[in-house]
């Protein structure tokens, strides 16, 4: 329904805890990303929305 859901279904973040880049995806009902550390398989959860658009990376620690 809304291009901005379809345009971005996954974040590029940096796992702070193994200095590795990674991706994650949203969940099913969009309001999250999820998911793990390639290398420690931390897991991680980021909020949708909520003005942080332009913000792109993310930190895991
Ligand atoms: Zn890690």
């Amino acid at each position: 329904m809304s291009d901005e859901n379809k345009a971005k279904n996954f974040l590029g973040i940096m796992f702070e805890c193994c200095n590795v880049y990674g991706r994650i995806y949203k969940n099913k009902e969009g309001t999250f990303y999820q998911g793990r550390c390639p290398r420690c398989m931390r897991e991680i959860k980021i909020r949708v929305g909520e003005g942080g658009t332009s913000q792109r990376f993310f930190k895991a620690y």
